[in-house]
C-alpha cells in the first residue's frame, strides 16, 4: 500500500520530500557515518543543525533580534504551566477560552495564581471566536492568553484581541507557520510542532527577551524556567535532537515553497475548496461560524451520527485517513496542514460528493 491522504489533527502529515531526505540521511548524515539519532547534541554536526534551524525559522517568521527561539520538550501542555510560572509576577492573568486547549491552559494557570476568564465561546460549543476588541481587562493582569487556532473546534482568530497594553501569549500549535505573523504583537508565541511543523516531541517557544528572567514563581523547576533554556541556547540538557533536525528540514521546505505568504495562499486555496463544497452541500455542514473558520482544521457533520460513522469508515477504505472528529465533539474533521497537497483536498471533496449522492 502506498501513502494515504492523512487528515490527522496531529501528529500529522509531513512533506514527502522531507521524509525522503531524512530516509536518505538515516544511516550516514553528511559523511558523519551515523544517524542524527545517534550523535551527541554537543557535536559540531548537531550544532550546525540547531543553529541552521533557528536561522531559518527566524527568517521565515521575521523574528526580531529581541526575541529568543527556544526548542523545548514536554509538549504544548507543559507550556500551560511554564507560561504562568515565568510570567505571573502579580499572580493574575487573563484567559480567553475558545476551546479545550485554551480551557486546559486556563485551568493550569489557576494552580499558580488567579486566572480570569476574559471571554468564552463555550455557550455555542466553541463554534466562534468572541469579539475581543474591547474586553474588560483588569489593570493588574500579567498577560492575556489565547489559543490562536482551535484544533478541535476549527476556529481561528482573524484579528488578535485588544489586550490594552498587556502582554499577549499565544498557543499557535495548530497554525504554526501556516501564514505570516507579526511577532512584535506577542510577548510569547509557542506551539507543539506535531501539528504543522515536525514530529512530536518538540515545542518551539518564541519569547521576547525582557520576559525571560530569574524572576519566576517560587518552586519553578529549573527545566521550566525559560531563562535556563535561553542561556544555554536550548542545550541545557539533551534536546529532542532528531525532531529538531526534521523541523529544520520543514523550514527549508517552506522556504523553498516561497515562505509564509506562499503557504498562506496555498492553505487558503485548499480550505476554500472544502468550505465551498460544505456551503452548498445538502448532506454535509460545517460547524463553525464562517468568519472564524480555521484554514487548518475543518470540522463538519451530516447531522446523523450513524451516517457520520459510515462516512468515516468508507473514507478510510478509500484512502482518506483520520477524518473522525475529536472524541469530545464527534462528527468529522479534516486537518489540512501545510503538507497536505491540494489534490488531497480535491479528492476528498470528490469522495464527499459521491457519498452524498449515494446517501441522499
Ligand atoms: C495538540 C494541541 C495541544 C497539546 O499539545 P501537546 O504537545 O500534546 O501537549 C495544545 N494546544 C493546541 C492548540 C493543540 O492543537
Amino acid at each position: 500500500m502506498g501513502r494515504v491522504y492523512n487528515f490527522s489533527a496531529g501528529p500529522a502529515v509531513l512533506p514527502e520530500e522531507v521524509l525522503k531526505e531524512a530516509a536518505e540521511e538515516m544511516l550516514d548524515y553528511k559523511g558523519t557515518g551515523m544517524s542524527v539519532m545517534e550523535m551527541s547534541h554537543r557535536s559540531k554536526a548537531f550544532d550546525d543543525i540547531i543553529k541552521e534551524a533557528e536561522k531559518d525559522i527566524r527568517e521565515l517568521m521575521n523574528i526580531p533580534d529581541n526575541y529568543k527561539v527556544l526548542f523545548l520538550q514536554g509538549g504544548a501542555s507543559q507550556q500551560f504551566a511554564a507560561v504562568p510560572m515565568n510570567l505571573m509576577k502579580n499572580k493574575k492573568a487573563g484567559y480567553i477560552v475558545t476551546g479545550q486547549w485554551a480551557k486546559k491552559a486556563y485551568q493550569e494557570a489557576k494552580i499558580y495564581g488567579e486566572a480570569v476568564e476574559l471571554a468564552s465561546s463555550a455557550d455555542k460549543t466553541f463554534s466562534y471566536i468572541p469579539d475581543c476588541s474591547d474586553l474588560d481587562i483588569p489593570d493588574d493582569l500579567d498577560y492575556v492568553y489565547i489559543c490562536e487556532n482551535n484544533t478541535i473546534y476549527g476556529t481561528k482568530y482573524k484579528t488578535l484581541p485588544n489586550t490594552k497594553g498587556k502582554i499577549l501569549v499565544a498557543d499557535v500549535s495548530s497554525c504554526f507557520l501556516s501564514e505570516p505573523v507579526d511577532v512584535t504583537k506577542y510577548g510569547v508565541i509557542y506551539g507543539g510542532v506535531q501539528k504543522n511543523v515536525g514530529p512530536a516531541g518538540v515545542v518551539i517557544a518564541i519569547v521576547r527577551e525582557d520576559l525571560i528572567s530569574d524572576d519566576v514563581l517560587e518552586g519553578t523547576p529549573t527545566m521550566l524556567k525559560w531563562k535556563t533554556q535561553a542561556d544555554a541556547d536550548s542545550l541545557y540538557n539533551t534536546p529532542p535532537c532528531y525532531g529538531i533536525y526534521i523541523c529544520g528540514k520543514v523550514f527549508k521546505w517552506i522556504k523553498k515553497m516561497g515562505g509564509l505568504e506562499a503557504m498562506k495562499a496555498h492553505n487558503e486555496k485548499k480550505a476554500k475548496i472544502l468550505y465551498d463544497f460544505l456551503d452548498q452541500s445538502k448532506l454535509f455542514k460545517g460547524t463553525v461560524e464562517p468568519k472564524d473558520r480555521s484554514l487548518m482544521n475543518v470540522p463538519f457533520i451530516t447531522g446523523d451520527a450513524e451516517l457520520d460513522k459510515k462516512f468515516v469508515a468508507e473514507a478510510k477504505a478509500a484512502g482518506f485517513e483520520n477524518l473522525k472528529g475529536h472524541r469530545t465533539v464527534g462528527g468529522m474533521r479534516a486537518s489540512i496542514y501545510n503538507a497536505m497537497p491540494i489534490e488531497g483536498v480535491e479528492k476528498l471533496v470528490e469522495f464527499m460528493k459521491k457519498f452524498e449522492a449515494e446517501n441522499a
